[in-house]
């Protein structure tokens, strides 16, 4: 994981670091994962460990798992499968045309009035679905070098007044790596909004931890935080707890989702899902199509039946609890609703 030099943290983190010690303590191990959901048949289906994109989750979002399930929507988000290791024709190594975009290290502009920082390569969970499986963080990371880079980029175009912390996972930085960057946006009064993409306060909703908040209550700024949640079954009361801190701190919540072939390809579980959001809090912004990454082909749901989904969720749904269906299209000046 990446942590902030001592010398670079403003803020100490809270005592224990209890959200760091949780995030060390992910399960790693796919064999030990099936252990604990009594699931040890499964271990002969699982591909070979070194096939590059590692097993992590950690352990509060394993509780949340059906003991016993092989068809359970958390474990499937989370399980390495055999079916990955095809390759499938249309699915690639950069399927949205994020490097063409790239505007400095790490800043990704690619929409009008918004610039995306890939602030972290880090996630606490490893999604199988995710295009971070081949993503070459190991250069395009906003945060190094004191996030100079980035600020250069944002200071030099007046016309964006969104900053958006992307990744990996924004919030597996340090409160004082965070920190670090806002006291600079201070300095930049076109940057009026700070959104947050996350799925830690999901995941492990730990990092919401008292430093957080304040450093989040403290920003002259108005806030989003947008979460990444794909199943009812993801949100607990630990989740709840962490949503309700962050509205407390003046953090407008949404979700967004990505449609999943057998985790969550149903109208039942879609619209159970909103208002699962709703009682946290949280209004439903984007169901995203798959982008068509080397790997994640099974995970594909295609268009005619997200189109039916989507009228589905609407017959039976308030307006505003039906996410807008989209896809990301390389060279586009917007998400693509369908
Ligand atoms: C998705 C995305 C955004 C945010 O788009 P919204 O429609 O405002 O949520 C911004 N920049 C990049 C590069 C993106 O991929
Ligand atoms: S970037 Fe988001 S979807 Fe991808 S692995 Fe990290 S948490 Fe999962």
């Amino acid at each position: 994981m990446i942590t902030a030099s001592p010398a670079a943290r403003i803020t100490p983190d809270a005592p224990a670091a209890d959200w760091r010690q949780l995030w060390r303590e992910a399960v790693t191990d796919a064999g030990e994962l099936l252990d604990l959901l009594g699931l040890q048949q499964l271990v002969d289906q699982l591909p070979p460990a070194d096939a590059g994109f590692q097993l992590r989750v950690p352990r509060g979002f394993v509780a949340r798992m059906r003991h016993g399930d092989p068809r359970d929507p958390l474990l499937l988000q989370v399980l390495p499968q055999l079916a990955e290791l095809g390759e499938v024709p249309g699915f690639v190594v950069d399927a949205v045309g994020d490097m063409a975009a790239r505007e400095a290290r790490g800043v990704l502009h690619k929409y009008a009035g918004r610039a995306l920082l890939i602030a972290s390569g880090s996630c606490a969970v490893n999604c199988r679905y995710c295009f971070r499986r081949h993503f070459p963080y190991g250069e395009e990371m906003a945060a190094s070098n004191h996030w100079r880079e980035a600020l250069e980029h944002l200071r030099r175009a007046p016309s964006i007044n969104e900053l958006i912390l992307s990744g990996g996972d924004p919030l597996s930085l340090a409160t004082g790596k965070l920190e670090e960057l806002t006291q600079e946006l201070a300095g930049i009064p076109h940057v009026t909004r700070l959104r947050i993409h996350s799925r830690l306060p999901v995941v492990l909703p730990e990092r919401i931890d008292d430093a957080f908040i304040h450093w989040l209550a403290s920003l002259p700024l108005q806030k989003v935080v947008v979460l990444h949640a794909n199943h009812a079954n993801e949100l607990d009361a630990s989740v709840d707890a962490a949503c309700a801190r962050l509205r407390e701190a003046g953090a407008t919540l949404l979700n967004q989702s990505v449609l999943l072939k057998g985790v969550n390809d149903g109208a039942d579980t879609l619209a159970d899902l909103s208002e699962r959001l709703f009682a946290a809090g949280v209004l439903p912004y984007y169901l995203h199509q798959l982008d068509r990454v080397q790997g994640t082909a099974h995970f594909e749901v295609d268009d005619s039946r997200a189109l039916a989904l989507m009228e589905a969720l609407r017959a039976r749904l308030p307006g505003y609890l039906v996410p807008r269906l989209v896809r990301e299209v390389g060279g586009d000046a917007s998400k693509r609703p369908l």
